[in-house]
């Protein structure tokens, strides 16, 4: 099956090569050239990445993002933008983006992205990956799997929230003691790898496509 995308931009000079680009790559395009027709067109159709401009005539791609995430939507959010400065990636990330990519762009370096965001979401397809992938609710506190909570005890919690933050990518021992650890820390990371083997034994259990992987001498990494 091919996958899926829908382009959401205003800018008809961007759209049309754009969509030539990565109909030619494979890819079924579908197009919306404003917020209210990009949250209408995913109600309709399952979207495997939605390309996401901020800057749209009605409804603020930001928005668009957040309604995304509050529906059922589990598909990629890939957003394309000329507001490049650091702060901008940060709310992007935070509404929920999977990645941030500035504008102008290259071609190939879309493409690059769009491959790395169907790699890690390439399970979404099927209900049964869908259902046993980890969903950790920071503000709840909560993790869950499918309909199922995983109960964790706070240190875990944190562990696997800084973790999934940066799912995919290497976090250090360091990193994880000074942002779950703060306070208390004298220099011994022997409770990490205590936490950490706890939490590998009930994610094994509770998730098992999910992995903690060591890094030797690095950290850790979270991964499908
Ligand atoms: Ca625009």
């Amino acid at each position: 099956m091919p996958h899926r995308l829908l382009l959401v931009e205003d800018e008809t000079d961007i759209v049309s090569p754009l969509v030539q680009a990565l109909e030619h790559e494979g890819y079924v395009v579908d197009q919306a050239a404003s917020g209210r027709e990009a949250l209408l067109a995913s109600t309709k159709q399952q979207y495997d990445v939605v390309i996401l401009d901020l800057g749209l005539p009605d409804v603020d791609g930001l928005e668009v993002c957040r309604q995304l995430r509050a529906s059922e939507f589990d598909g990629a959010v890939l957003i394309i933008s000329a507001r490049s400065r650091e702060l901008d990636r940060v709310v992007g990330l935070d509404a929920g983006a999977d990645d941030y990519l500035p504008k102008p762009f290259g071609l190939a370096e879309l493409l690059a992205r769009l491959r790395a965001l169907l790699r890690r979401t390439s399970h979404h397809g099927d209900q049964a990956g869908s259902d046993r992938r980890l969903r950790v609710d920071v503000d709840a506190h909560r993790v869950h799997v499918g309909e199922r909570e995983v109960q964790l005890t706070g240190k875990e919690f944190g562990v696997l929230a800084v973790l999934a933050a940066n799912r995919d990518k290497v976090v250090s021992r360091s990193q994880l003691m000074s942002e779950v650890w703060s306070e208390g820390w004298y220099g011994s990371t022997k409770t990490l790898d205590v936490t950490i083997g706890r939490l590998r034994q009930k994610l094994e259990q509770a998730a098992p496509v999910e992995r903690v992987v060591t890094v030797r001498g690095v950290g850790f990494r979270l991964e499908s």
